[in-house]
């Protein structure tokens, strides 16, 4: 934790000419390092995530090395940096430089690390939390329960659920509360035809299969505590505490044992720009609000199998201009095209930012959607003393 003061020993964040054409600051391919990439253009694009990252003072020399990417990605005037301290504060032995990863997993690694980091520096609320950072909590406190959220990882992504079991034989009922920053939705079972022309499924379907009581029966029954044995049963899931944004993988990706790769489920999808989720209070597990999430992030995997291809993510900025980030390339581009992907290109990971919550138990026709203030955009001058310095030397012309 010595050199937090001292710019990286590495020669890291290399600052590069400046290339005609690229909108946004764009990350160098490090050999295989696109998933990285990707997750980095990902959380620097969740304007609530970057701004109190960007605000935090922390001595931990992994967040002082985001800190430092994530401020160039919005700050600098070159056209692309190198992420290759990020790379090293951040990597483990699986991540290795070179081979092909998963991103939704080196995503979660990634906000795991974040969140140990700051835990081990005890929690810190960003340091200039005052001014449009604080009133913009205190607004969101009236919508969500944010504050007791301790770690940015957390209140930028984290949610409850609840796995609720009921027997049906004697109608005993069980529930398990988990802790989530991401679900995975998974297809339906069964035969899919995969050469229809049309999408088969959407993303708000695959989310409400996710909440669809599930039977469980065969092998799979259910231990009744009150039976006294193995029963039918029905498990269902249950959101009690909404994120504020969500971070759904769709689960593409089945093994083979034949040929000993993860084979890839090439399912068309409908991205929904917009989706809801219904909210249930955690005591009663009655539904208390629906949650209206809007579409901001998609991480795009290209190829066959998961040990192989190539990923880029098309990501929305607050002014609603849509981008995408092919490592260090970045340029323009519409809305339809994130909607209107061709095989093999698939979202892997798709982000929603949550816009409003309704009543669903109202009399109206059109249910009134209490909208969710939107977080202000970061200007360079807030940056607390250290990292303001960092990128002032560091911007570029
Ligand atoms: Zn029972």
């Amino acid at each position: 934790m010595s050199d937090t003061n001292s710019d990286s020993p590495r020669g890291d964040l290399v600052k590069l000419p400046r290339t005609r054409g690229n909108p946004r600051v764009g990350l160098v391919n490090l050999g295989n390092t696109c998933y990285m990439n990707c997750a980095l253009h990902a959380l620097s694009m969740t304007p609530d995530f970057s701004r109190q990252l960007l605000l935090l003072d922390s001595p931990s020399k992994m967040i002082v090395q985001m800190q430092r990417l994530i401020a160039l990605l919005h700050f600098s005037k070159y056209s692309k940096i190198m992420p290759t301290s990020v790379l090293f504060a951040t990597n483990r032995a699986m991540f290795t430089s070179g081979l092909q990863q998963d991103c939704s997993e080196y995503l979660g690694h990634l906000l795991n690390l974040l969140h140990e980091h700051e835990k081990v520096m005890g929690w810190l609320w960003p340091s200039n939390a005052t001014g449009s950072s604080i009133n913009w909590v205190e607004s969101l406190d009236l919508l969500l329960p944010y504050s007791n959220k301790m770690s940015i990882a957390d209140r930028s992504f984290s949610g409850q659920l609840s796995n609720i079991y009921k027997c049906l034989t004697c109608s005993y009922e069980s529930s398990n509360p988990n802790s989530f920053r991401e679900l995975q939705l998974a297809f339906p079972e069964g035969k899919i035809n995969q050469k229809s022309r049309k999408p088969n499924f959407t993303v708000q379907g695959l989310l409400d299969l996710y909440c669809t009581p599930e039977i469980l029966d065969g092998d799979n029954k259910y231990a009744c505590p009150q039976c006294a044995k193995h029963c039918k049963g029905e498990r269902q899931i249950k959101i009690t505490e909404a994120p504020l944004n969500i971070i759904i993988t769709i689960k593409r990706f089945n093994y083979n044992r034949e040929t000993q790769l993860r084979t890839k489920l090439l399912h068309k999808i409908i991205h929904d720009d917009m989706i809801t989720l219904d909210l249930y209070d955690s005591q009663t597990l009655e539904q208390t609000y629906t949650m209206h999430y809007r579409l901001y992030a998609a991480i795009i995997h290209v190829g066959y199998t998961l040990d192989s291809g190539h990923y880029y993510i098309m990501a929305r900025d607050q002014q609603d201009n849509w981008f995408k980030f092919n490592d260090s390339k970045v340029a323009h581009v519409k809305p339809t095209e994130v909607r209107n992907l061709r095989s093999p290109n698939s979202a892997h990971v798709l982000m929603y930012h949550l816009t409003g919550k309704s009543d669903p138990n109202t009399e109206a026709a059109e249910p009134v959607v209490i909208p969710i203030p939107p977080v202000a955009p970061l200007k360079l001058n807030e940056l607390p003393t250290r990292l303001h310095d960092f990128v002032k030397r560091n911007i570029g012309k």
